[in-house]
């Protein structure tokens, strides 16, 4: 990979934590309002991960509704510990991201 190239991923990596983190703040101020302008922060955080390429899971997300997952107020969390998985549903549009733990 270029000196370029991996500035280039740098900058936009931290863009993408600035708009999670706002979207975040804004959710928690105001779960009613503000919640379309989240779901427009983190969906431009994964234009902007689609864009630049760049291979990371975008936390607390729905990759499908754009949503913040919030156990107990957005997600549904169940816990699969025989095969060492968590899955998250997501409220809003019922998609299901699964994560291994050890
Ligand atoms: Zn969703």
């Amino acid at each position: 990979m270029s000196n370029d190239k991996k500035i280039i991923q740098r900058i936009a990596n931290e863009r993408i934590d600035i708009l999670i983190g706002n979207a975040k703040k804004l959710f928690e101020e105001d779960l009613q309002t503000s919640n379309e302008i989240a779901r427009k922060y983190v969906h431009s955080a994964y234009l902007i991960k689609r864009h630049y390429r760049i291979r990371r899971h975008i936390k607390d997300t729905c990759n499908k509704c754009f949503n913040i997952l919030i156990p107990g107020k957005t997600c549904n969390i169940v816990v699969a510990s025989s095969k060492h998985f968590i899955i998250y549903k997501c409220m809003n549009c019922g998609s299901e991201t699964k994560f291994h733990y050890r």
